[in-house]
């Protein structure tokens, strides 16, 4: 058994969705909801931002990024859509989505009020949150600390905004519209706002050298993040000391590269506004309060425990095929609802985390050993029959692997396909639900019945997929399907 396995089986066993109902999704937020804390603007409003285009850095695929510092201690970032129609866009599953506000680079200490001198473009609202993101804080005690407080403001000036907890945590900001195009907000933390500087790390204008020596620098800041344009890590401050001589552009730019991969699997090209990447970044906290076990995704953030802090902030173990635990995490944020199956969720997530294993270590995504076993494994599957064995722990391998040989047999774009069919909501008489649309949708993007292959494999395919499928009038799959593998076989 591979080292790759063993980490794998225990992310696996570790891993969960946790959705927290007692946490009011931003979108719904009004400014004077009760988690919300207060806020009062006492200025007059300035005249609306535009955004200096020295400070525009591109995104990898070319758009601009969605924040900008100004100076240490102003900021501008242009406006973004609610998460809520993120997901709607993308089909994903609610609760499992991308984090609406980025770093402002700040933390607000426990006690403390947060002022504030913002400028707001017409029709603009600037959401700032406060806090540190953990539900497992949230769960067992100290809801406090594992909910972030988001507060709306509208009018340009200076506000104050109150930490209704009082327990601080690191400042966030978002803007949503409608606003200009061109137009952007400007936040500005004047010398009495209350908030202090965290070691902050951002890709392309920060550099190592700098990072670290802000390490050093602010000893009392419980936390540092790095952000780049499609991600944000935060970490304890001490997590980043320890880890601080990773070089942080590479550490970057590995996440940057899997997100982009898994972007790419699931078909955001760019080719239209709703095939397009989203400016809203993936939220990675490292929790070393609390041992989480492994790691687990909810609503904008994925939350990583200590048993993988060492393998996700280290750049020698990030560059082995072996640790795939961040990975999939981003697939679970990832994953439209109709791939959401009962009972595999946890299997074809690693689709998405695969993905992002060839791209950064250039390797296959599984390795030739748990191939080896998934094409005896597949070979001597009979479709119905021992259902139950076959997605049992120690053939979970062999489950990921089935799943992928409709990629290696039609092509990468089959992935792309599927994903951008679910988005084009190409069968909306479909039923949502994964048993029936997944089969379905990857029939249609592979050009041939997939479901007798599913079911070989231990995926069940609802009796309305199947009706839905005598429609589509497709081809039986190729013969040589359940011998395809990503190594060469003799
Ligand atoms: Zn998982």
């Amino acid at each position: 058994m591979t080292s790759r396995v063993r980490s794998r089986r225990v992310l696996l066993a570790a891993c969960s969705i946790v959705i927290v109902a007692t946490v009011t999704p931003l979108s719904a937020l009004p400014a004077t909801a009760a988690t919300a804390g207060a806020v009062t603007a006492v200025a007059p409003a300035p005249d609306a931002v535009a955004l200096d285009p020295a400070l525009v850095l591109a995104r990898g695929d070319g758009s601009p990024s969605v924040f900008y510092r100004k100076t240490r201690e102003t900021v501008e970032i242009s406006a973004v859509p609610l998460d809520t129609a993120e997901t709607a866009r993308l089909a994903t599953v609610p609760g499992q989505h991308l984090s609406q506000v980025v770093a402002a680079g700040y933390y607000l200490p426990k006690g403390t009020d947060l002022v504030l001198d913002v400028v707001i473009p017409p029709g603009g609202t600037l959401t700032v949150g406060i806090g540190t993101p953990d539900m497992t804080i949230a769960d067992t005690g100290d809801k406090a600390k594992g909910e972030m407080r988001f507060t709306d403001v509208s009018a340009s000036g200076r506000v104050t905004v109150t930490d209704t907890y009082g327990v601080g945590g690191e400042v966030y900001l978002a803007l949503t519209g409608p606003v200009a195009a061109g137009q952007h907000a400007r936040v500005a933390f004047p010398a009495s706002s209350g908030a202090r500087p965290l070691p902050f790390f951002q890709w392309g204008v920060t550099t190592p050298a700098q990072f670290r020596q802000q390490l050093g620098d602010l000893p009392d800041a419980p936390r540092a993040q790095l952000m780049g344009p499609h991600t944000l890590l935060t970490l304890e401050r001490a997590t980043a000391l320890k880890y601080q001589d990773q070089d942080q552009d590479r550490l970057l730019a590995i996440y940057e590269k899997a997100i982009a991969a898994e972007d790419a699997l699931v078909g955001l090209d760019g080719s239209s506004p709703r095939h397009s990447r989203s400016p809203l970044p993936f939220h990675f906290v490292f929790s070393d309060y609390l041992d989480i076990g492994g790691a687990y995704t909810s609503k904008g953030f994925m939350a990583i425990g200590p048993t993988w802090t060492y393998w996700s902030l280290k750049l020698a173990e990030l560059a082995k095929p072996d640790h795939e635990a961040v990975w999939h995490e981003v697939g679970h944020v990832q994953q439209p609802r109709a791939v959401s199956g009962t009972g595999y969720t946890e299997r074809d997530v690693d689709i998405y985390g695969n993905a992002a294993i060839r791209a950064v270590t250039g390797q296959p995504g599984l390795d030739k050993s748990t191939w080896d076993k998934a094409l005896d494994d597949i070979a001597g599957w009979k479709a119905g029959v021992d259902d139950a064995a076959k997605r049992s722990d120690a053939h979970r391998w062999s489950q990921v692997a089935c799943l992928d040989q409709i990629r290696i047999q039609s092509g990468d774009r089959y992935w792309a396909d599927m994903h951008k069919l679910i988005r084009d909501n190409a069968f909306p008489t479909l039923k949502a639900q994964g048993d029936t649309a997944f089969p379905v949708y990857a029939s249609a993007a592979a050009g041939y019945n997939v479901a007798p292959h599913f079911e070989r494999c231990g995926y069940p395919v609802t009796p309305d997929a199947k009706t839905y499928l005598t429609t589509l009038n497709l081809p039986t799959a190729p013969a040589e399907l359940p011998t395809r593998s990503e190594w060469p076989q003799p």
